[in-house]
């Protein structure tokens, strides 16, 4: 039978280990039959990547931290060198300091919503400008992961809130300037999950246990359901869509206060 994804070349963004909804999505993919390259923030990490890679079909593996243009650069000549090409795109990545993410927002730093909004939301955009070369006229596909906390207020999330709102409102953008190069880009909005990086926003736990307990759902989301609907995204499937967020949350984000 042929599989969604034969023959593509797919780049993740943002596995750090197991419980990374980047790892999820990589799962997702590769048994559709693409082809992908890993990325990894630092050697740290990327021990846990080259761990995990042999589940997958013999990815390629390289170190890419966002902040640096010349390491997107190099990443993007790396993959043009070894696949000629690129398929789609899986931005799983965001980072603030674990300070800023607690108490009030009106105590942020400007220094920390500066970081944050460089690595959560302009990494997008410095990724996808770099990419293009590699994706146009490929009906090629571009995804990245939002959060509720972007629209509406959530405890402590503060400054990646206002990350992610921007990351929503570049991928309108984006998918304006992108689409006539036959690109689409979307992003996920998915509830919350225990991660490495959502462990650093206080009060994860009980925001996730809340929303088992209110979400239509009745459950927690799990990195396989927003691998599945990153699939969907990547893949001819969704080839009519372009600029949405579209949510993975059990449908909480219906529910009035
Ligand atoms: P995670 O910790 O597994 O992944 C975050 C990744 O970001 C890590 O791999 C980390 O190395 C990477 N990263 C941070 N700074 C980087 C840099 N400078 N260069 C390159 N990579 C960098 O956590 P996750 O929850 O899987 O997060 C993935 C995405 O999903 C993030 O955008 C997050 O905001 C979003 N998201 C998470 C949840 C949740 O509840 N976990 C909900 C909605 C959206």
């Amino acid at each position: 039978m042929t599989q969604l994804l034969e023959g593509k070349t797919g780049l993740i963004m943002g596995v750090a280990n197991k419980r990374s909804i980047a790892w999820g999505i990589a799962n997702s993919v590769s048994k559709e039959g693409a082809r992908l390259v890993l990325t990894y923030q630092n050697e740290r990490l990327g021990e846990n990547v080259r761990a995990l890679a042999p589940q997958l079909n013999d990815p390629l593996l390289v170190q890419c931290d966002v902040s640096s243009d010349e390491q997107i650069q190099a990443l993007m000549a790396r993959i043009g060198g070894e696949a000629g090409g690129l398929d789609f795109i899986a931005h799983v990545l965001a980072f603030a300091p674990r300070e800023a993410l607690d108490g009030m927002y009106a105590d942020t730093k400007r220094d920390d919503f500066r970081v944050a909004l460089d690595i959560s939301a302009y990494s997008l955009i410095a990724v996808a400008r770099a990419a293009l070369p590699l994706m146009k006229d490929r009906q090629a596909a571009i995804v990245t992961l939002t959060y509720l906390g972007a629209e509406r207020v959530i405890q402590n999330y503060n400054v990646m809130g206002v990350a992610k709102a921007a990351l929503e409102a570049s991928v309108r953008y984006l998918a304006n300037d992108l689409g006539p190069h036959g690109i689409r880009v979307n992003a996920i909005s998915a509830g919350p999950i225990k991660t490495l990086a959502s462990s650093a926003v206080g009060g994860i736990s009980s925001m996730i246990k809340l929303h088992a307990e209110r979400a239509p759902l009745r459950k927690q989301v799990d990195i396989d359901e927003v691998g599945d609907a990153a699939l969907f995204l990547v893949s001819p499937l969704s080839r009519g869509i372009s600029g949405e967020v579209i949510y993975v949350d059990g449908g909480y984000h219906i529910l009035g206060v």
